[in-house]
C-alpha cells in the first residue's frame, strides 16, 4: 500500500530508490539466570558474538575507500585490539560462570566496571577512551540480540544507491557515508540548518529531516520517492507517482544544465552593481564541485570536518596539506579558512574529554573559539598551518563564535607568538594575512562598531545567529517552526552588522545558509549586503538571482520590511521584492 510521510525538506532534489535503514537504537540488555548445565553453551554464544564482531570490523576495514581522508583504519584497529583484550574477551566468561547469568548481563557488568575505572582516571585522553569500550560492547550486545544492522559502519557495503533512513545522523556519520553514493537521506530528527542538513546540501543529496515516527512505516528495501524540496517521502509509490517524479528528475537535470551557461558570466545585478559570490566548503575534495560551478573564491572553509571519525586530532602537517590543496586548486583565488568550530553537534572524540557533548546546553557551551582557547594543543597546530598556508596564496583567517573583544585579544596574542616562532624558524607566511570574525552570536552584531577596529573583515553566520537570537536549537525539529530568517530581530541584527561594517570601511559577507536561499537574495541586497558565500549546489541559482535583480527599489522595500511586525505582511513584502 502506498503511503506519504511529511517532514522538513532540507536539501532539494528528487531521489527514487530502495531504503537502507540505519538502526542506532540502544540495545536493551536482558538479565536472567541460567541453570548450570546451560552455562557452557552460553559461553559459546558469547565467544561466537565476539568472533563475529571481529569479522565485521575486519570486513569494514578491507572496504575503506582509498581516498578516505580520515583515519578510519586506526579507529577500527583500536576496536579490534579491544576485542582481543582479556578484559572483554575473558572476564565476561568468568562472570557468566560466577553469576550463572546470560552473556548480555555478564558483558554489561564488565562494561560498567571498565567505564568506572576510566571515569576515575585523571588523564582526559584515557578517560575519553571509555566511549570506544562502550561502542565495542554495544557491537557485541547487538550481535547477541540478533541485530543485523549493527551500526552504520558494516552497512557501508550496502549503502551505494540507497536512500538512507535513520532516527538521526551526526555530521560525522554523514561524512562517513559521503563516499558511498547515497541517493538521499531521511531522518526522524534534525533541523533545517543542522550540520547534517548543511552537509547534505553541500553534497547535493536530497534530504528530509524531522520525519517523526517514520521507521515503523518503512521497511528495509522498500521503494520510496524522496522530494527534498517539499519534505515528503512516498513509500511504495504507484506507477503514476513514479512516472511523475521521474519526469521531475529530468526537468531538474535540464534546469541545472541551463544554469551552467552563466558559469563564467560576471556576478552583477541587471543595473550593474557588482556582487561578490564565494563558495562554502567542508573538505578539499569539495573543490571539484566548486570548479564545476565556476566558483572563484572560498568564503567559508569549515575546517572542523578534518577532525571527524578519528581518534587523534590532525597534526600541523595534515592541516597544512589540506589547506594547500584548496589554495592550489583555486589558483590565486581567495580562501577564507575558518578555525575549527567543534562542539555542539560536531563532536570530536577528544573534545568529549572537555565534556562538550554532555554539557546541559552544548550549543551554549565549550564550542568553537571557546574550545580552542581552552585547548591550545588543538588550536596552535591549526593556527601554524593556516599562517604557513598564507604564503601559498590569498588566505584569510576567520574565527567562529566570537562573542567579545577579550576572546579576540587572546587569539591575536597567540597568533603574534606563532608569527614570531615561524619567523625564527625562517618559515614563510603572509604577515598581512587578513584576520576576521564570524558574526553569529547576537552580541557581535550589536557591537559591530566596537569590533571593526580589530578585524579586517566580517562574515554573518545566520545559522547560529538565528539560533541564538531566537533561542531555537537549529538541530531540533520540534522547534523548527520558530527558526525564522525573516524574524524582525534577525533582520535587524543583519542590518546592524552590515551598516556597522560598511561605516567602518570593513568588508562584510554572509556565509550562513540564508545566503544560499534564493528567496532572500534581493532582500539581502536591499539591506546593503554585497558579498555572499554559498554552498556549491546553490551557487549558480544564487548567481542567476543576482543577475536577474535590479537594485532599484530594493533598499526601500527592505527598509519597509524592517519596520513590519506581522509575519504575513513580511512574507507579502518579500513576495513583492521577488516578483
Ligand atoms: C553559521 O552559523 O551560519 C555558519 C556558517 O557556521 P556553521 O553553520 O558551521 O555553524
Ligand atoms: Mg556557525
Amino acid at each position: 500500500m502506498s503511503l506519504t510521510l511529511h517532514g522538513i525538506g532540507v536539501s532539494k532534489g528528487i531521489a527514487i530508490g530502495k531504503v537502507h535503514i540505519i538502526n542506532h537504537d540502544p540495545v536493551e540488555v536482558s538479565e536472567y539466570c541460567l541453570p548450570k548445565h546451560h552455562l557452557d553453551d552460553e559461553v559459546v554464544r558469547f565467544e561466537n558474538a565476539v568472533s563475529l564482531a571481529c569479522q565485521q570490523l575486519l570486513h569494514i576495514r578491507e572496504r575503506i575507500p582509498k581516498d578516505t581522508t580520515v583515519d578510519v583504519a586506526g579507529f577500527l584497529d583500536a576496536h579490534l585490539l579491544m576485542l582481543e583484550d582479556n578484559l572483554l574477551k575473558k572476564v565476561p566468561i568468568d562472570l557468566i560462570y560466577e553469576h550463572q547469568c546470560n552473556a548480555e548481563w555478564a558483558l554489561k557488568m564488565q562494561c560498567d566496571n571498565i567505564v568506572q575505572l576510566f571515569d576515575k582516571m585523571d588523564d582526559p585522553y584515557l578517560s575519553a577512551r571509555k566511549h570506544d569500550v562502550v561502542q565495542v560492547v554495544t557491537r557485541i550486545q547487538r550481535i547477541l540480540r540478533g541485530y543485523t544492522d549493527i551500526s552504520y559502519e558494516p552497512a557501508q557495503a550496502y549503502l551505494a544507491n540507497t536512500i538512507v533512513l535513520a532516527n538521526d545522523l551526526s555530521p560525522a556519520e554523514t561524512v562517513f557515508m559521503q563516499h558511498h553514493n547515497i541517493l538521499a537521506f531521511a531522518t526522524e530528527y534534525g533541523g533545517t540548518t543542522s550540520h547534517t542538513a548543511i552537509l547534505a546540501r553541500s553534497l547535493g543529496i536530497p534530504a528530509i529531516v524531522g520525519l517523526r515516527h517514520a521507521r515503523p512505516y518503512i521497511q528495509p528495501n522498500d521503494t520510496v520517492i524522496v522530494d527534498g524540496e517539499k519534505g515528503v517521502i512516498f513509500v511504495a509509490p504507484d506507477e503514476r507517482s513514479l512516472r511523475y517524479y521521474r519526469m521531475r528528475q529530468r526537468e531538474e537535470k535540464r534546469y541545472r544544465a541551463a544554469l551552467s551557461k552563466i558559469k563564467t558570466s560576471p556576478t552583477m545585478t541587471r543595473d550593474g552593481t557588482p556582487v561578490t559570490l564565494h563558495v562554502n566548503i567542508e573538505f578539499p575534495e569539495d573543490m571539484t564541485a566548486v570548479k564545476r560551478v565556476g566558483g572563484e573564491g572560498i568564503g567559508l572553509y569549515r575546517t572542523e570536518f578534518l577532525f571527524m571519525n578519528r581518534q587523534q586530532p590532525p597534526e600541523e602537517e595534515e592541516h597544512f596539506d589540506a589547506y594547500s590543496r584548496v589554495i592550489r586548486s583555486l589558483k590565486g583565488g581567495l580562501v577564507t579558512i575558518r578555525t575549527l568550530d567543534l562542539g555542539a553537534d560536531k563532536q570530536f572524540v577528544d573534545s568529549r574529554s572537555h565534556e562538550g557533548s554532555s554539557a546541559t546546553n552544548p550549543a551554549l557551551g565549550l564550542r568553537a573559539i571557546r574550545l580552542c582557547l581552552k585547548d591550545l594543543k588543538l588550536f596552535k597546530p591549526q593556527l601554524r598551518a593556516i599562517l604557513r598556508a598564507s604564503a601559498l596564496g590569498q588566505v584569510r583567517m576567520m574565527i567562529p563564535m566570537v562573542c567579545g573583544l577579550q576572546e579576540l585579544a587572546q587569539v591575536t596574542k597567540i597568533i603574534e607568538e606563532i608569527r614570531t616562532e615561524l619567523h625564527s624558524k625562517s618559515l614563510p607566511f603572509d604577515p598581512a594575512m587578513p584576520f576576521g570574525v564570524m558574526v553569529e552570536v547576537p552580541a557581535m552584531a550589536l557591537c559591530t562598531d566596537l569590533v571593526t577596529p580589530y578585524v579586517d573583515f566580517l562574515s554573518i553566520g545566520t545559522n547560529d545567529l538565528i539560533q541564538y537570537a531566537l533561542a531555537v536549537d537549529r538541530s531540533d525539529e520540534a522547534v523548527n517552526y520558530l527558526y525564522d530568517p525573516l524574524h524582525p530581530a534577525v533582520l535587524r541584527l543583519i542590518k546592524m552588522s552590515i551598516d556597522g561594517a560598511t561605516q567602518a570601511g570593513k568588508p562584510i559577507s554572509m556565509c550562513g545558509e540564508m545566503a544560499s536561499d534564493s528567496r532572500y537574495v534581493r532582500l539581502l541586497l536591499g539591506l546593503g549586503l554585497r558579498s555572499f558565500s554559498v554552498n556549491p549546489e546553490a551557487y549558480l541559482e544564487i548567481k542567476q538571482t543576482i543577475i536577474n535583480s535590479k537594485m532599484d527599489g530594493l533598499a526601500r522595500l527592505a527598509k519597509k520590511i524592517l519596520k513590519t511586525s506581522s509575519q504575513a505582511d513580511i512574507t507579502g513584502l518579500l513576495e513583492a521584492i521577488n516578483a
